[in-house]
């Protein structure tokens, strides 16, 4: 049977990856829509490639050259969040999710509305609004699949289990390419230092976040909201081999691991073929010849992004939404050389202070609209709060 599929953030690393599996699968999937930035090569040769029925680009300046590079394919093309939802109402049996940043919000929340298949590579949905997307794939009868590893790991581990008897869920780390930097030297890394990811090969801004361990951080309240573990039972582990993604803990004492090469298309293969399981194109581990696995506690003085989670998964509501975007404005800003590495943190706290000034954090969020006023408020404050912090610098 052809299964109809679309793409969003076609062109990035977990979009790239997707395509691949199911240019493997010759005749099983018709692509629907890809959606991209401004990578507009790459885009049109996957839309003339696998054949999908719209292109559209989130940049209106790019929808020319897109327009262009698809004349005469019979491809219809769009640009901008407008196109980016109205590609996501269009039925498919599976969406994979994989937009960065919370600019994957919305189509992710229109596509579960049809009551067909989510593969949720994008976290920061459920950071920034994890009970409404969970609620309104429950209203339509869609499934939401993880698709980031650790989470693919600990729904694999869960598979016949009943969820009431998990003590405690256990997500590894890999430490990023910081992992060993003295504070000193963390104050001074470059974002050549923090974009060098030494087992996974992802995109730029969650390299930076593993470097950071904001992204272990997100995926600690990704845990939370996806499977509904309440805090005290989730943590985080450094192991510098990733090979372990995930530990699940039952009432009995036993600790189940999900163990594979770092290659995300074992998480993406297993979303796309799910409940069955396929044969991937990654590599088998060897455990002899990986010999040591090892695990240790992280260090949240160098690292206080995990900190900073666990008192978002403590207050709720809105906390994600104010965390996710201003570690979205941080990262941007560290990116762009005008703060420190280590004031991406200082950013991101000094910004939940602020604003639990102004509104109360705990109350929930109940609408998209809710979501995109505090999305919008916390980036305002966190830009206030970083240009302060560079001036203090300068
Ligand atoms: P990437 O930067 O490689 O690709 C991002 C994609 O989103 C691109 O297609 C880009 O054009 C598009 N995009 C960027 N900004 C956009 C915007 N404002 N509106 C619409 N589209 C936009 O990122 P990635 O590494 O593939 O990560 C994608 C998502 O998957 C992220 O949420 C990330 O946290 C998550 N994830 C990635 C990996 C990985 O291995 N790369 C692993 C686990 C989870
Ligand atoms: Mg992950």
């Amino acid at each position: 049977m052809t299964r109809s599929v679309s793409i969003f953030g076609a062109t990035g690393s977990i979009g790239q990856n997707t395509l691949d599996l199911i240019r493997r699968d010759h005749g099983g999937y018709r692509v629907e829509a890809l959606t991209g930035g401004r990578n507009i090569a790459q885009l049109a040769a996957d839309a003339r490639e696998f054949g999908a029925n719209l292109a559209v680009t989130c940049f209106d300046d790019c929808l020319p050259e897109l327009r262009e590079a698809l004349a005469g394919s019979g491809i219809a093309v769009a640009s901008g969040p407008e196109a980016l939802i109205e590609a996501a109402d269009r039925p498919v049996d599976w969406t994979m999710s994989a937009i960065v940043g919370a600019a994957g919000l919305a189509p992710g929340f229109h596509a579960l509305r049809h009551g067909r298949t989510l593969a949720l590579a994008n976290k920061e949905s459920l950071v920034t609004a994890g009970p409404l997307l969970m609620s309104e794939a429950r209203a339509h009868g869609a499934r939401i699949l993880p698709v980031d590893s650790e989470h693919s790991a600990v729904f694999q581990a869960l598979v016949g289990e009943d969820i009431g008897a998990v003590e405690r869920v256990i997500v590894t780390a890999s430490g990023g390419a910081l992992r060993d930097w003295s504070k000193d030297q963390l104050a001074r890394a470059t974002v050549a230092d923090a974009s060098a990811h030494p087992n996974w090969d992802m995109g730029q801004r969650i390299t930076i976040d593993s470097a950071s361990l904001f992204n272990k951080a997100l995926e600690l309240i990704e845990t939370k909201e996806f499977f509904g573990i309440s805090p005290d039972k989730i943590s985080a582990v450094v192991h510098p081999q990733s090979i372990v993604h995930a530990l699940v803990g039952f009432s009995d004492g036993a600790l189940m691991a999900h163990l594979g090469a770092p290659d995300m298309r074992h998480a993406i293969g297993y979303a796309l073929h799910w409940p069955e399981r396929r044969n991937l194109p990654v590599d088998r581990i060897d455990l002899a010849e990986i010999a040591t696995l090892e695990f240790r506690k992280p260090d949240e003085d160098r690292f206080p992004a995990l900190r900073l989670a666990r008192e978002v998964m403590e207050i709720g509501g809105k906390a994600g939404t104010v965390f996710n975007a201003a570690k979205e404005v941080a990262l941007d800003q560290f990116i762009a050389g005008t703060i420190g590495f280590l004031d991406m943190a200082a950013v991101v706290e000094a910004t939940m202070d602020a604003i639990s000034n102004e509104i109360r954090l705990s109350n929930a969020i109940n609408s998209l609209e809710m979501v995109l006023q505090t999305d919008h408020l916390a980036r305002v404050r966190a830009k206030e709060l970083a240009s302060r912090r560079q001036e203090q610098t300068a």
